[in-house]
């Protein structure tokens, strides 16, 4: 799965407007060189001609502008694809597990600072799938939410956690392209948004410990960093009782 990176309309330069797909299926002579990225109107688009679902995708040699929501993706699936191969969903959830009873278990030592843990972690993968020659053991390394996310940290896949506040923006500028934000704010006051296809239902008053796996962002024009989880699955989140 991953991340989906299918467009259902484009922008065309002529017109100066967005037109679907539907209308593109049958003029795609008249389109066939005008077709850009709907929200940078950048990165030139082509068709690809599916019977049950034709859809879009962005040139392997084009770019999308650097503040396009859609800049990254085109490597994120590359990324995604060789980081899926060797962690399964079970093992992410592990991961994901793992590291929120030990930040549980930290929240109920108060002598302890709860944004610590080891700076590594080692993930031995135990390979039972098709290579199962090599025992691969691939470092995930994981990255405290709570300390200051830099330019050493962009674009590197981490697992992320800390004790954060949560908030949900509801993106309704295009009714047929809805989509949330979860938005994360930190102790260093940094916001991290994680684009959601579903809503998450918060307390947003309260506090979470919360664990996710995946790639962030820092972005010139924009005041959030921008976090691709790795797969819808890959975050976990639960609300801390009471004041710590
Ligand atoms: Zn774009």
């Amino acid at each position: 799965m991953g991340v989906s990176i299918k467009y259902a309309e484009f922008f065309c330069q002529a017109k100066s407007r967005c037109i679907s797909i539907e209308v593109l299926n049958n003029n795609l002579n008249e389109y066939y060189n005008d077709m850009f990225c709907p929200y940078c109107y950048k990165a030139k688009l082509y068709f690809v001609k599916v019977a049950k679902t034709p859809h879009l995708r962005t040139k392997p040699s084009s770019q999308h502008s650097k503040d396009c929501i859609r800049y990254y993706e085109p490597v994120l699936s590359r990324n995604i694809k060789k980081i899926s191969k060797i962690l399964t969903k079970k093992q992410i959830n592990n991961e994901l597990h793992s590291t929120m009873n030990h930040l549980l278990k930290l929240g109920h030592n108060k002598n302890k600072d709860s944004t610590t843990l080891a700076e590594k972690t080692f993930l031995s993968t135990k390979s039972k799938s098709v290579n199962s020659k090599k025992q691969t053991r691939k470092v995930l390394k994981t990255k405290s939410l709570n300390r200051k996310f830099t330019q050493l940290h962009d674009g590197k896949i981490y697992k992320f956690y800390g004790k954060v506040k949560l908030s949900v923006y509801e993106n309704i500028k295009r009714e047929e392209d809805k989509y949330y934000y979860l938005n994360i704010l930190t102790k260093q006051g940094q916001i991290f948004g994680i684009r959601r296809n579903k809503k998450d239902m918060l307390d947003e008053n309260g506090k979470y410990n919360l664990v996710f796996i995946g790639w962030a962002y820092a972005r010139e024009n924009s005041s959030s960093i921008k976090v691709r989880l790795l797969g819808e699955m890959a975050i976990l989140y639960i609300k801390m009782n009471g004041e710590a």
